[in-house]
């Protein structure tokens, strides 16, 4: 590993921004590995953007991108993976209910797999927001025929040639296990901890997740049946 690029959508997260940097910058004093962190604010109306700016001239890891518009989640990750300059790319939610402190022990899977995805066993979340992710994550792997228990956790480390290669829509951010399957990549999860949000609110609603995510896997059924899996048996 050369280089690794953190990529963190924002939307609406000022208050979580300065501890998050400095928690990832402790966490990743443990790996003995360079990286720099690409925020993408996806047009917050807060002083989101502000504070990044600020951390941008604090500290030289620092980049950002900033929508225009409001474009979701899959859009930032897209954006912030195409500007990410790191061999290996980890992405995490800017709300500090992901722990940056899981990073090291997760990236020493890194090389025997090439994407090592987080599974919020002990979920600091509603009872209905849980119990909704157990329906979406059982059926997601009933017609995608995966075994991820949680594929909504943002806490990822993949492998940046890989994940550069998926062309993202909206809503795909959910089923990333499956799209690095697709591009070739050994995938395991493993558990990681969970912190209840203290600042900010949640952007999406159950309702909203259920029936996006209920079109989606559609697509991603459809994406899995017709992947061109080439074998070469010789060239020249
Ligand atoms: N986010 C974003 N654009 C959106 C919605 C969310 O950039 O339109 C960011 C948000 O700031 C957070 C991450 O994506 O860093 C996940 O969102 P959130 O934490 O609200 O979702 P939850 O964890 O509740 O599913
Ligand atoms: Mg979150």
């Amino acid at each position: 590993m050369k280089l690794l690029s953190v990529v963190i959508p924002v939307c609406n997260e000022e208050e979580n921004l300065k501890t998050l940097f400095a928690e990832v910058q402790s966490a990743l004093a443990q790996v003995d590995c360079p990286f720099e962190v690409i925020f993408v604010d996806d047009c917050s109306i807060d002083q989101s953007l502000a504070v990044i700016k600020d951390l941008a001239v604090e500290h030289p890891q620092v980049k950002y991108i900033a929508f225009e518009m409001n474009t979701g989640q899959s859009a930032a990750l897209y954006a912030g993976f195409q500007q990410a300059c790191g061999d290996v790319i980890i992405t995490l939610d800017a709300d500090l209910q992901n722990d940056p402190g899981d990073i090291p022990a997760m990236l020493r899977y890194y090389g025997d797999y090439d994407m090592i995805t987080g599974w919020r066993k002990n979920r600091q979340d509603t009872w209905s927001k849980k119990i909704c992710s157990i329906v979406g994550n059982s059926f997601r792997n009933w017609m995608t025929a995966e075994t991820i228990h949680d594929t909504g956790c943002s806490l990822k480390i993949m492998r940046a040639d890989m994940v550069k290669k998926i062309k993202m829509f909206r809503g795909l951010h959910r089923f990333l296990p499956t799209l690095m399957r697709l591009e070739g990549a050994r995938v395991i999860e493993i558990q990681v901890s969970h912190r209840p949000r203290l600042h900010g609110v949640s952007k999406y609603s159950n309702w909203r997740r259920g029936f996006e995510g209920f079109h989606d896997v559609l697509a991603v059924k459809w994406l899995q049946k017709r992947n061109l899996s080439i074998k070469m048996k010789d060239m020249q």
